[in-house]
């Protein structure tokens, strides 16, 4: 069984204080589990402190970008060797928001992913049609592009060990959700594309995200389909209590 894997992606909120006071609500509240895989991912600069403090809970700390390159002279960057140096574990890749306003494309979000597993980190490799583009019927064209050139040049043994967060843009941060049928259908597609690209063994075992105003009242729905393995969450992960909400609930869903 595919382990599933809740995310909280806090963009950029949070003072250093209020961080602080999150680590603190949940600590020992998580407990290590067969069935879900708990992450959160702070600001930058507060990765090292929540490493630190959070290394006793399973919950595990990831990045909310990186950059492609080992080193080098990219102000205000950081590598994934760098990020892997102080215990950051994942890395979110491709965010429609870095695609938008940091003009990530597709051939750097590929190198991104190629850079996250040469330093053992999980990618989380962010996918997702404009509104646009579902009106349109494209949405599944979309994505399955998207797949394929995140994953070109990755062999099957590391692909297996990324994680997809199928995000439709018109979800984010709007309260709209997709409906668990629709996310399913696309994130089944998603797993049939990976399919194609290596075999049945990677498609079946790799984990798709969904993502897109997950709260705690949608979850269990999302977390019953087929093909829905956790979710990257941004809003509704910036409250303990609600973050805690949604790992208890894909534990038991
Ligand atoms: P949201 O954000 O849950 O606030 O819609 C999701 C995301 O951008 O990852």
């Amino acid at each position: 069984m595919r382990k599933r894997i809740i995310a909280g992606n806090w963009k950029m909120y949070k003072t250093a204080e209020e961080a602080r006071s999150f680590a603190e609500a949940v600590k020992g509240k998580v407990s290590a589990s067969e069935r879900v895989e708990a992450v959160i991912c702070p600001p930058a600069l507060y990765l090292s402190e929540l490493v630190q403090t959070m290394k006793e809970d399973a919950i595990g700390i990831g990045a909310q970008t990186m950059h492609e390159e080992k080193e080098g002279a990219f102000t205000g960057e950081m590598s994934a060797a760098m990020l892997q140096s102080i215990g950051v574990r994942y890395a979110i890749i491709g965010h429609s928001e870095r695609r938008e306003y940091y003009n990530e494309t597709d051939e750097s979000v590929n190198r991104k992913v190629h850079a996250a597993l040469a330093e053992d980190l999980t990618p989380i490799v962010c996918v997702g049609e404009s509104l646009e583009e579902r009106e349109s019927g494209t949405t599944v064209e979309k994505v399955a592009n998207q797949v394929k050139q995140a994953f070109k040049g990755i062999h099957a043994a590391n692909a297996v060990n990324a994680v997809i967060a199928y995000e439709p843009i018109w979800a984010i941060g709007t309260g709209k959700t997709a409906t668990a049928e629709d996310a399913n259908e696309v994130c089944g597609e998603i797993r049939s594309t990976v399919g194609q690209l290596y075999s049945d063994e990677v498609a079946n075992n790799i984990r798709i995200q969904y993502g897109g105003s997950v709260k705690p009242d949608n979850i269990e729905e999302l977390m019953s389909k087929e093909h829905i393995d956790g979710a990257l969450v941004g809003g509704a992960s910036l409250q303990p209590e609600s973050f805690l909400t949604l790992v208890e609930a894909a534990e038991n869903a």
